[in-house]
C-alpha cells in the first residue's frame, strides 16, 4: 500500500494535543485541517449513520450550512483518494464536538462507516457559506429531502433559537428513513412528514399543504436541500411570496477551497445573465432564484 494512504488510515494513533496546524483566525483563514477523535459512528437507519467527533475549537467555528472535506480511510478493495464534502449536523462547542449525518454511497462513505470510536477524523473546514443568519426570520420554511435533511437541521434549530417559527418538511422515500424529526420537534419546529410510500411527497400534493400554511401563517424565507423538485417548488413559492430562498446544493468536488473547479454549475442572476460558480466556495448555499435545477 503506499505510504500516503497508510498516513491516513485512521487507527494509527494520536496524541491527545492536537499537532500545531496554524490554522485559521491568525491568517485571516479560517479553515484547518482537524483532527478530530469519534466518539459515535452507529447506524440511525438502513441508509444513515450519525458520526459525532470531539473536534479542535477551530472546527466548532462551523456554521449552519457549512460543510467539512473529510478524509475517508480505505476499507476493503476501496481507496478513496479524494476528501469527501459533509455538512455539519450539529455543532456543541460545550461538548467541543461537532456532528455529520450521512447516507452510505459509495467508497468514501463507505471507509467513514468502518470509523470506530476512538477512531481519527481528518476534517477540513470549515468551510463554504453557509445560511443567511437566523435572527429577524419569523416563519421559515424548510423543505429537506433525504440527505438534505443533514444539511437543514442546524439552520431550522437557530432560527427556533432565535425566536422565530419553523414549518419542516421533511420528504423521504418511506417512513423510517425520515431523521431529524424527534430533535426538530423538540426545538420548536412543525415538523410535516411526507414519503413517497404513501404518496404524500408528490409535489402538487405539498404544494397546496404548504400554500395553505402560508396562508394561515406566512413564510417570510424558505431553505431547501436535498432534491431538485422541492428546489424548484421552494423557487415558486419564493417568487409568488416575494421571499427569499436559500438553497444548499451538494455537487462532488475535488479540493474544495475554489482552486480545481471541479464543481462549477450555472446559476442565472434576475437579469438573465447565465454565471458559473463553485458550489464549495461560492456556496454551497444560495439564492433560491439563481440556482438552475438539473431539468430546467
Ligand atoms: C457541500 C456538501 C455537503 C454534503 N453533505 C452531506 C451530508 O451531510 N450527508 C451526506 O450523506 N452527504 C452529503 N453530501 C454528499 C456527499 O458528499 C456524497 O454523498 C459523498 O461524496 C459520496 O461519496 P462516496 O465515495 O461514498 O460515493 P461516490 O462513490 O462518490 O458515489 C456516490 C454516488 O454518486 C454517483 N457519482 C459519483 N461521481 C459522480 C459524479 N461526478 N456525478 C454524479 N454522480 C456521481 C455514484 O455513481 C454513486 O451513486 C454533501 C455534498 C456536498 C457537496
Amino acid at each position: 500500500m503506499p505510504s500516503a494512504l497508510r498516513l491516513a488510515d485512521p487507527r494509527v494513533p494520536i496524541p491527545d494535543v492536537h499537532p500545531p496546524y496554524v490554522p485559521a483566525a491568525s491568517a485571516g483563514f479560517p479553515v484547518a485541517e482537524n483532527l478530530c477523535r469519534v466518539l459515535v459512528n452507529a447506524a440511525v437507519n438502513d441508509d444513515y449513520r450519525l458520526m459525532v467527533a470531539a473536534a479542535p475549537a477551530a472546527a466548532l467555528a462551523a456554521r449552519p450550512g457549512q460543510f467539512f472535506h473529510l478524509a475517508c480511510p480505505p476499507s476493503g478493495e476501496d481507496r478513496p483518494f479524494l476528501r469527501r464534502p459533509m455538512s455539519i449536523h450539529a455543532v456543541d462547542p460545550a461538548a467541543g464536538t461537532i456532528t455529520f449525518l450521512y447516507k452510505v454511497q459509495g467508497a468514501g462513505t463507505r471507509g467513514l462507516a468502518t470509523l470506530a470510536p476512538g477512531d481519527r477524523l481528518d476534517a477540513f473546514g470549515p468551510l463554504g457559506h453557509g445560511f443567511a443568519a437566523p435572527e429577524g426570520r419569523r416563519h421559515l420554511l424548510m423543505l429537506a429531502r433525504g440527505v438534505g435533511l443533514a444539511t437543514l437541521a442546524p439552520q431550522a434549530e437557530a432560527v427556533a433559537a432565535a425566536g422565530g417559527r419553523v414549518t419542516a418538511v421533511l420528504s423521504a422515500r418511506a417512513r423510517d428513513l425520515v431523521m431529524a424529526e424527534d430533535r426538530l420537534a423538540a426545538c420548536g419546529c412543525d415538523t410535516l412528514v411526507v414519503t413517497d410510500t404513501d404518496g404524500t411527497s408528490a409535489v402538487e400534493a405539498l404544494r397546496a399543504r404548504i400554500a395553505a400554511i402560508h396562508a394561515e401563517r406566512p413564510f417570510d424565507a424558505i431553505v431547501t436541500c436535498g432534491s431538485d423538485r422541492l428546489m424548484r417548488l421552494a423557487r415558486d413559492f419564493a417568487r409568488a411570496w416575494g421571499v427569499p430562498g436559500e438553497v444548499a446544493l451538494e455537487q462532488h468536488m475535488a479540493c474544495a477551497v475554489g482552486l480545481c473547479h471541479a464543481c462549477v454549475r450555472p446559476f442565472v442572476d434576475a437579469a438573465g445573465e447565465t454565471s458559473y460558480r463553485r458550489v464549495c466556495w461560492d456556496g454551497p448555499v444560495f439564492p433560491i432564484e439563481e440556482a438552475t435545477s438539473w431539468s430546467i
